[in-house]
């Protein structure tokens, strides 16, 4: 049986992995202090499938007593990390520990157990960028010490770290940069966009738009997201490879807005608040790599994924 490591596998795309991995016949150790994330997400999974560990990894992990038992990792994949602009601006510290210190605990695993490294990264480490779509060529646009930089920064740093141990220890590395995922599992007090206006929606209430609501954003459902990650943890010879996984069909937060209506079924009302400090004016993804090399293109329309988003939401008030 193959086994995996998944920091941050209790949280929302973390837990959609850890269920297609264990659907694909591996064993998953988790890692996760639970700051945004709930074993609720794994109650599916027994310990044959999931071993779940209560642990921050910015600590030390050979600390972790039932890792002990494990003595043969393929892949250690690392998603531990507050992922909404509200949870990082009041998880700053957090979020700068764990894509810093988090990370280098996580590529000690993996060179201790010689196993494959796959690295959550974001289209964040673009900043506000200045060419679209953005392939993973572009060094980004990035404010170094606003409000956003404890995440983008972060990864950023995350980034350089695990490609200097892919070049100083080999390690079997794969950075993936996810754009705007969303689905089922989502928190609706998590703030970004996608929960905020289909509980609004649900609500009756009005979409807080924030801005003009001219920028864009790409989103791509959950499902295809965790596709391209399996995809680049089970493909050979891709060792220091960076891919965008996104959809790259780009809309303005207020078209956006209007499919949100559409497809809940409600009249849209908009209500504008200001825009966040820093907020990217545009983000679609160059896919071209990950077709060519992952084989992977997102397969599920903004619709369909709506409204499955819509079921999750209505079925979590229930
Ligand atoms: N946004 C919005 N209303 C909301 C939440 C977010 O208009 O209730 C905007 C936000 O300013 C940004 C976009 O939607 O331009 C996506 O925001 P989100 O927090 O989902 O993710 P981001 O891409 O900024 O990390």
């Amino acid at each position: 049986m193959k086994t995996a490591i998944v920091t941050g596998g209790a949280g929302f795309m973390g837990s959609h992995l850890v269920d297609k991995l264990v659907h694909n016949g591996f064993f998953v150790a988790v890692i996760d202090n639970l700051a945004t994330g709930t074993w609720d997400n794994l109650k599916d999974h027994g310990p044959q499938q999931v071993l779940k560990l209560t642990w921050d990894i910015t600590e030390d992990p050979s600390d972790i007593p039932p890792l002990n038992q494990v003595n043969q990792v393929d892949a250690v994949i690392h998603l531990a990390s507050a992922a909404s602009p509200v949870h990082y601006r009041r998880l700053a510290l957090e979020t700068l520990r764990v894509n810093s210190l988090g990370t280098e605990n996580a590529l000690k695993l993996a060179k201790k157990f010689h196993a494959r490294f796959i690295l959550g990264s974001t289209s964040e480490v673009y900043g506000d960028p200045q060419i679209s779509p953005q392939p993973e060529s572009y060094w980004g646009h990035v404010n170094p010490n606003g409000e956003r930089a404890c995440y983008d920064e972060g990864k950023r740093f995350g980034e350089a770290l695990a490609m200097e141990y892919h070049r100083q220890f080999g390690i079997d590395l794969r950075i993936l940069r996810f754009f705007n995922c969303y689905g089922p599992r989502m928190q609706s007090e998590d703030g970004r966009v996608v929960p905020n206006f289909v509980r609004q929606a649900l609500d009756g209430k009005p979409l807080t738009v924030y801005g003009d609501g001219r920028q864009t954003r790409s989103f791509c459902y959950v499902s295809d997201e965790v596709e391209g990650i399996y995809q680049a943890i089970v493909h050979d010879n891709l060792s220091g490879e960076v891919f965008n996984i996104g959809n790259p069909e780009e809309r303005t937060i207020l078209d956006f807005a209007k499919v949100v209506a559409q497809i809940g079924g409600v009249p849209l009302k908009t209500e504008f608040r200001p825009l966040p400090a820093d907020d990217p004016t545009n983000r679609c993804p160059d896919i071209t790599k990950a077709r060519k090399y992952l084989g992977w293109y997102p397969q599920v329309s903004l619709e369909e994924g709506l409204d499955k988003t819509f079921a999750y939401f209505r079925q979590s008030d229930s």
